[in-house]
């Protein structure tokens, strides 16, 4: 991927800024969070999975899997049962449990993060085969496994249900008044980006691809793993994300407190971590998907 020029990238900002000042108020990776895991993922996707990609993405995509990494919280209106998919809240324990923690406001089961990246992956697997008596709209499935992805690596979509993953937990923001989740969501990465990038989308996702490569690049084939025969591993990533929200999320955090730089540069490699990490899976988790099919649209 090419730099974007300074004057493309403010127009990029610009319009992602005016889209974060009219986005819901809960639950999700900002649009700049999104953007970067997708874009982390899509050049680590094998050569079958980045054709399936290409096939699956509509053409209005142009190639771009990021494109399509924020679809899924535009069509919350449009699909209100989608609403509950983007996070699971455990009942103020610092441990995640699928039985007792994925199911919706009404306790239907599997209906939270975690059930549905794995229905999307399931339906995935079903791309190219023609015996199968439910065909799936696989473009959906991409755009709902893509931006999942994302969320659940964001800490608080894992958060405690009493305050909805720090959506009822008001901060202080330096000078303003937000709430944790929004902290979580949006505010820490937009202030890395105004201190450590000049506002470059670009250098940021260059400079975590960087750390992929080298300082984290040991730890890289661990977290492409995933169980023997699984597709996909949900289950350890929204473990991963109650530890850290419980480590350092929450830690010190009640409401009204003030969090300021020294919140934000404690807490800013756990949110690059959780990005890279969000792209790196996202590509695994496609490789797997596609590996062993057969291309039978080419
Ligand atoms: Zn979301």
């Amino acid at each position: 991927m090419g730099r974007f020029s300074p004057c493309l990238c403010f127009m990029m900002l610009l319009l992602l800024l005016i889209f974060l000042a009219n986005a819901p108020a809960t639950q999700s990776w900002g649009s700049v969070g999104h953007h970067i895991t997708c874009k982390i993922a899509q050049p680590l996707l094998s050569e079958a999975a980045a054709k399936a990609v290409q096939k699956l993405l509509s053409s209005s995509a142009e190639g771009d899997l990021a494109s399509i990494c924020l679809w899924a919280d535009t069509v919350r209106s449009i699909y209100p049962w989608s609403y509950c998919l983007h996070f699971a809240n455990p009942p103020g324990v610092c441990n995640y449990d699928y039985n007792r923690d994925c199911h919706n406001d009404k306790g239907e089961k599997d209906m939270c993060v975690t059930g549905a990246i794995n229905n999307y992956t399931a339906q995935l697997a079903t791309y190219g085969d023609f015996s199968t008596a439910v065909t799936y709209n696989l473009t959906e499935s991409l755009m709902f496994l893509s931006h999942l992805m994302g969320d659940i690596h964001q800490p608080l979509h894992l958060g405690f249900i009493n305050d909805l993953g720090g959506n009822r937990l008001p901060v202080q923001w330096y000078t303003r008044q937000t709430n944790l989740h929004k902290v979580w969501d949006l505010e820490i990465i937009d202030e890395s980006l105004k201190e450590f990038y000049g506002l470059e989308i670009s250098a940021m996702i260059e400079d975590l691809r960087r750390n992929i490569t080298g300082g984290w690049s040991d730890e890289v084939p661990t977290w492409e793993g995933c169980s023997k025969d699984s597709l996909s591993c949900p289950d350890s990533y929204a473990s991963e994300s109650i530890s850290l929200a419980c480590e350092w999320a929450y830690k010190g955090v009640t409401a009204g407190t003030i969090l300021g730089e020294e919140y934000f540069l404690s807490r800013l490699p756990i949110v690059e971590k959780r990005l890279a990490q969000g792209g790196v899976r996202l590509a695994a988790t496609l490789n797997r998907i596609f590996s062993s099919g057969v291309d039978v649209y080419k």
